[in-house]
């Protein structure tokens, strides 16, 4: 492996040499959505950033397992234990049961990586299939003299540690902002920081999904579970973890604490943040603002692969600005790169120039391997465009490089091309069928009418007859 990956690392504050505990193999692992809503525009700021590292890595030779939660129990409205339960805020508010809106916001969030050509991860599990492996986890934190109960709950002591702050530089002052939220101080704690691996003493009585313990009925806190996830599927020994940066704390900080606690050992070397997306009016929230996601998007008519280009454009370690202007600008520039690319004569193998495709090939990975310097790898790709070299070799660059772009670079604007002509057609069709239908309800045959309104559903087009006469819509 010739190219060396660098990423900056939370843990020790500076950009290192990847180093992965096993040669040429790398254990990662994604904290996953809360699946209680449509992910907002700046979780998946988030996910495409991880994304472009997984494939970095794959591009640069390593084999990678990657496991990703699914945290559909146990993450309550504040990440310091306390408020309403997400998971139930959302079934309340749309009057499902809780594993209903779970599987709902899974399969939503996975057709939105699916739009931003985000790979799935190799291991994808949700939180409540793994109950039983929690309470093993928390019977031996209590064994070791990590945890302890009170008030019906059970407590992970951050006092036992040597050090627990080792993600964040927090003093006492930003802790207390940090939990500010925490509305009534858990009389509970024995310390400020502790907090909850399992909860029998619900606020909120009407907690949909409780499982027996050792302890009682009750059910899990949220941070165990990834911590017995990341380590059913990856071991005791992880190489990469990732989050956007406010997981640094309390999340990823209790992470660390009881697993390493735990494990007796250090747990995981390189922490993955990628910073947030922000609004004019600052951070992205699911209930501030226009509640922004890739549907919304589509409906503006926005080609979701214009989102990942434009989050493409700025380093990860960034905040990052977002405004329909900017998004705009991204449109022009991917219109114009994929037209361009689309223009490529595809040609033969041998007509690829291998010296020179060596060449770009490597300042490619060297911008990647440099902390992710995506928007450098994008320079890479507009100067091999303008580079004097065959089209062959420019479009076996482009496709190489899209293995970790993924921004469908050498098949956009045939794909964009083919859908027009379809839907030319398609509206064609769909006209001469109006048209067909007046006449026929003209002549007073409404079965016949009926009959072309069914034909067009099949098709997926819905007819509405209005004030202003036939429109008609998508079903
Ligand atoms: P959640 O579904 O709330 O657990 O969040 C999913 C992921 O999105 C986590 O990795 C968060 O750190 C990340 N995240 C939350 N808000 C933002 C934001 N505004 N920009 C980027 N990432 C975010
Ligand atoms: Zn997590």
């Amino acid at each position: 492996m010739e190219n060396k990956v660098s990423i900056y690392n939370t843990l020790t504050r500076k950009v290192e040499q990847f180093i992965p505990n096993e040669e040429g193999k790398v254990a990662m692992y994604t904290c996953g959505p809360t699946v209680y809503h449509f992910a907002h525009i700046g979780n998946l700021r988030s996910y495409i950033m991880e994304d472009l590292l997984e494939k970095t890595l794959r591009y640069m030779g390593y084999s990678v397992k990657r496991v990703m939660n699914i945290t559909d129990v146990g993450h309550l409205s504040s990440d310091a234990d306390t408020g309403e339960d997400k998971m139930l805020k959302g079934a309340k508010r749309e009057h499902k049961s809780v594993m209903e809106i779970a599987k709902y916001y899974t399969d939503a969030f996975f057709v939105d990586c699916g739009d931003l050509n985000i790979k799935t991860p190799d291991v994808v599990e949700p939180a409540t299939n793994c109950i039983a492996e929690f309470i093993r986890m928390i019977e031996s934190l209590m064994e070791k003299g990590f945890a302890y109960e009170s008030g019906g709950n059970i407590y992970f002591d951050t006092s036992k540690l040597r050090e627990y702050y080792v993600l964040s530089n927090h003093s006492e002052e930003e802790l207390l902002v940090g939990v500010r939220d925490d509305v009534d101080e858990d009389e509970n704690k024995r310390n400020k920081t502790d907090f909850v691996l399992w909860f029998t003493k619900s606020k909120f009585e009407d907690q949909e999904l409780k499982w027996e313990s050792p302890w009682g009925l009750g059910y899990p806190g949220w941070h165990i579970e990834c911590s017995c996830i990341s380590m059913k599927h990856l071991g005791e020994y992880m190489d990469i973890h990732c989050g956007g940066v406010d997981n640094i704390f309390p999340h990823h900080t209790n992470e660390i604490a009881q697993s390493e606690a735990y494990l007796g050992h250090k747990w995981c070397n390189y922490w993955f943040h990628v910073h947030h997306l922000n609004d004019k009016a600052g951070k992205m929230s699911k209930s501030k603002g226009e509640f922004l996601t890739v549907s919304l998007l589509k409906s503006k008519g926005y080609d979701p692969r214009v989102y990942r280009l434009f989050c493409l454009q700025s380093h990860y370690r960034k905040p990052l600005e977002f405004s329909f202007d900017a998004l705009d600008n991204a449109g022009a520039a991917y219109d114009k790169l994929v037209k361009r690319i689309g223009s490529l004569e595809r040609g033969t193998a041998d007509e690829v120039d291998q010296e020179k495709f060596a060449a770009y090939k490597a300042r490619f990975g060297e911008a990647l391997c440099d902390d992710l310097n995506s928007s450098m790898a994008l320079t890479v790709v507009y100067d091999m465009l303008k580079e004097d070299m065959t089209d062959a070799t420019k479009y076996a660059l482009a496709e190489d490089f899209d293995r970790v772009l993924s921004l469908d670079l050498t098949t956009a604007y045939a794909d964009r091309e083919a859908k027009e002509t379809v839907d030319a057609d398609l509206e064609r069709y769909i006209l001469e069928k109006i048209q067909e239908r007046k006449a026929a309800k003209k002549e007073k045959n409404f079965a016949k009418a009926d009959e072309i309104r069914a034909q067009l559903l099949e098709r997926g087009i819905i007819l509405e007859d209005t004030r202003e006469g036939v429109k008609w819509k998508r079903a």
